[in-house]
Parts: structure tokens; sequence; C-alpha cells
């Protein structure tokens, strides 16, 4: 018989579920989002390395539009006062169909909302409660509709609500003190930067990245600075620690500006019942010094599917398994990142460059450091 799946999340994990299902199989599924909408928020990039373009290729995404995404060449690692410390070149990881790509984040949920929205996909909707019925799982919503389903997908981010009904042991996200913050530029000219490259600045407790994001060459940034407490209202004086290490950065931050607190998943769990099963950050929640959470949302969308078209047998297990393998790898990176990121003593900034300068150049690093991630 048919499997019926609920997807509990319309992220771009959810999503990337929800297409390779639509696309690769026969199964009946549903996609629940608690918004009333997509959000489509136009300012905020994301880079996509080959791991993950390899799986949206599966997906149609060599169809989309050629001018609203870019592919860099490379990054350029600077120092605050935008001295190039080396460079990386990216154009290594890439084949003919699978190149770095950076893009809006609204054209990536554009492209993958486009197949599923009518048919498969439910606004409004959170779980009220849930219940074991003739070895199913009966969903309730809080408006009073429900759904009876084989597997239960939750893919509702890193506060995953989904765990809540299903798991006694809490997974609870720590604020990593550290605040994101993120615009597009209104002019680039006043910072000298490479707009064919990924523009990675090393300051003392803080790091910017600049990088286009389509062919226009909208230049997208994401500064992430650290800080004890998340208070909104001062991200002026967060925006001042910054420019106070170079005061050409000010225009960077003459746009619209959006800011957030970083958290991360301190562990990763298991699921208890082997009819639910956790894909993107509710899987775990990176943090974001890697540009891995995205990618990592498609491949662990990826993995799930592979294992249930397949009909494997302990597919709870073998998922577990897997997932946590790679996602072990890369919040080892993304962590390691952070911390080298980020040095407030200018000794250990120039250690740390040196290293960099060093290794940057040795390809059996690069190819276990990176390759491992990016050309899985
Ligand atoms: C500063 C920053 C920069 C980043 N840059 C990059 C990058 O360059 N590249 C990259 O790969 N990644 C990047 N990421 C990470 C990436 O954005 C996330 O990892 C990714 O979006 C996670 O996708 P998701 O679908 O798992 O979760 P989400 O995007 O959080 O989606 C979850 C969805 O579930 C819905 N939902 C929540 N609760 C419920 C509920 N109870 N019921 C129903 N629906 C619910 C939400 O409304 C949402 O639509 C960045 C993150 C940060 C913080």
């Amino acid at each position: 018989m048919k499997k019926k799946l609920a997807i509990i999340g319309a992220g771009i994990a959810g999503l990337t579920l929800a297409n390779l299902i639509k696309k690769n199989s026969d199964f009946e599924f549903m996609l629940y989002e608690k918004q009333e909408s997509l959000s489509l928020d136009e300012g905020y990039g994301i880079q996509l390395s080959p791991n993950c373009i390899k799986l949206l290729n599966l997906i149609g995404f060599g169809k989309i539009n050629n001018d609203e995404i870019f592919h860099p060449k490379g990054v350029d690692f600077l120092n605050i006062k935008n001295k190039k410390i080396c460079d990386l070149d990216l154009t290594q990881f890439n084949t003919k169909e699978c190149k770095y790509t950076t893009l809006h984040r609204s054209t990536l949920i554009e492209f993958l909302k486009d197949d599923v929205y009518t048919q498969h996909l439910r606004f409004g909707k959170k779980i009220k409660e849930v219940s074991e019925l003739k070895g199913k799982v009966l969903i309730k919503f809080d408006d009073n509709t429900n759904d009876l389903v084989d597997l239960v997908v939750g893919a509702d981010g890193i506060f995953s609500n989904t765990r809540s009904f299903f798991e006694k042991k809490k997974n609870e996200p720590k604020f990593k003190k550290a605040i994101a913050i993120r615009t597009i530029l209104k002019s680039k000219s006043e910072i000298n930067i490479d707009d064919e490259k990924i523009s990675l600045m090393l300051g003392k407790n803080c790091h910017l990245v600049f990088y286009p994001v389509n062919k226009d060459k909208e230049i997208n940034l994401v500064c992430i600075i650290r800080d004890k407490k998340y208070e909104p209202e001062n991200v002026k004086s967060l925006i001042e620690k910054v420019v106070s290490q170079n005061s050409n950065l000010e225009t960077a931050f003459k746009g619209d500006l959006k800011s957030w607190p970083l958290y991360f998943t301190p562990k990763i769990i298991p699921s208890t019942n082997n009819k639910v099963f956790y894909i993107g950050d509710a899987f775990n929640g990176f943090l974001p010094t890697l540009a891995q959470g995205a990618g990592q949302s498609i491949e662990s969308a990826y993995e799930f599917f592979n294992l249930i078209k397949n009909d494997k047998t302990d597919i709870h297990n073998t998922y577990f398994k897997e997932r946590s393998k790679r996602a072990k790898l890369v919040r080892k990176r993304a962590n390691l990142n952070f911390v080298a990121f980020h040095f407030s003593s200018s000794i250990m900034q120039a250690i740390r460059n040196f290293f960099m300068k060093f290794l940057v150049k040795r390809k059996s690093f690069i190819s276990s450091y990176l390759g491992t991630i990016y050309r899985n």
C-alpha cells in the first residue's frame, strides 16, 4: 500500500522533501506550515555548495533562471582593514553541473514551492495533539482538522515543536552569545571587495561575509558579532563595535538591517518513535560559520527520502546513524571556524592568519577539511 506522510514545516528541508517525493515517488504527502504564507523575505542571501546543488538538480534546479543565481569563483579571506590574508579557489569543488552557488533565499523558496504549492501545502497548521491509531499516527491540528499518516517528518526548524509531541527528552537549542546582522548593500563602491567572490573579513569578536546573490551582483552582507545578550534595540551599538575597527565599513550598514540571535543544538538526539523523523534544523541546528545549514537541510531530506523510496529495512536506525555521522562532521568544522573567525587578541589573529595562509595551499588539507563536505 502507498505510504502517507505528513511533513511539518515548509522551510528549505520540508520543501525539498516534498519535491523529492512529488517528482520521484508515488507516496501521498501533505506539507503543514504554521504560518499563513511562505517567508519570501528578499534581502537574505544563501550559499549552496556543490553537495546540495547535486541534490537540487534531481528536482530540476538546473532549469532555474541563470540571472537569479551567481557562481562565486572563490573566497577572499581579509582582515578587518580589508587587507588580504589568503584566498581559496572554490572552482576546485565544482563540476560542470554542480557549481558553488549563491542566491537570494527567496529565489530558492520560490523554486522549491512551485510544484507543491497548490496541492500539497496547507497553511496556518499547528499540531494540537498526536496519538497512535491502527498502527498509524493521528495528528490533530488546532484548527480542528486532522490527518492519519504512516510517517511524520518534523521539518519545523531549530525550535521544533514536533519534538515536544513525540519526545520526552528535550533538545533545547542554546544561544551562542553571538548575533547575526544582515543586509543587502546599498552601494559597494566604498567597500573595496572583489564582487566575483565571497569576501570574508575577520575582525575582533566579529566577522563579515559579503557575496553577490545574482548576475546583477547585488551584494549580501552577513555580520556575526559576539555579544552576551541579544537586545534588538542595541544593534546600533554592536555595529559601532565593527565600524570602530574599520570606518569604511559604515556604508555597509546603511541599508535595511535585520538581526537575530544565533542558536545551535549542542546534542544530536534520535527520534524515539520509529514513525517519526527529523530533518533540517529540527534534526540539528548548525552555526552559520560553514554556510551549511541549508545544505544539510537538503541533504537530510534526500537521505530520508532515499531510504523510504527504496523501502529499506530498519530505516529508523539507518537514517539516524548516517545523518548524525554527517552532522557531527559539519558541526565540528562550523564550531572550529566560529572560534577561529572571532579571535579578539591580535597575537591569536596573527597566528591564525599564518596558519590560514599555510593551510589554504595544502591540497590534502583542503580536500579533507572542505572537500569531504562539498563533494559528498
Ligand atoms: C546568519 C545565518 C546565515 C546563514 N547562511 C546560510 C548559508 O549561507 N548557507 C546555508 O546553507 N545555510 C545558511 N544558514 C542556515 C539556514 O538558513 C538554515 O539552516 C535552514 O534554513 C534550515 O532550514 P529548515 O527547513 O530546517 O528550517 P527553517 O528554515 O527554520 O524552516 C522551518 C519551517 O517550519 C515552520 N514551522 C515552525 N514551527 C512549526 C510548527 N509548529 N508547525 C508547522 N510549521 C512550523 C516555520 O514557519 C518554517 O517555515 C544561515 C543561518 C544563519 C542564522
